[in-house]
C-alpha cells in the first residue's frame, strides 16, 4: 500500500491508497460501507457512490465514517446523505 502524493498535509483518517481512490473515481457503491471522502475545495463529505462531480485527488481526504469528516469541519453532502448507513 503506497500512499499517493499529496500537495497539502493530508487530514484524512484512512490512507489515500490507489485502491481507495479508485473506489471514489468509479463511484463504487461497495465501498459505501467503509469509506467517505471529503473535498477540501467544497468542504463537503460524500459517500463513494455520490453522483456529484469527481474531485481532484489532491483535494480529497478519506475517512472511515462521516463523523470523522464532520469533526474536521466537513458538511455532509445533501445528495448522497453520507450519514445514513449504506
Ligand atoms: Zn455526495
Amino acid at each position: 500500500m503506497t500512499a499517493l502524493k499529496h500537495r497539502a498535509p493530508y487530514r484524512g483518517t484512512i490512507p489515500l491508497t490507489e485502491t481507495n481512490w479508485q473506489a471514489v473515481q468509479t463511484r463504487d457503491a461497495r465501498a459505501d460501507a467503509k469509506l467517505r471522502y471529503g473535498v477540501r475545495t467544497m468542504g463537503v463529505a460524500c459517500r463513494p457512490s455520490c453522483p456529484s462531480r469527481r474531485p481532484n485527488r489532491e483535494n480529497v481526504d478519506l475517512f472511515a465514517t462521516i463523523e470523522e469528516a464532520i469533526a474536521l469541519g466537513y458538511r455532509a453532502c445533501k445528495r448522497c446523505r453520507p450519514g445514513e448507513t449504506a
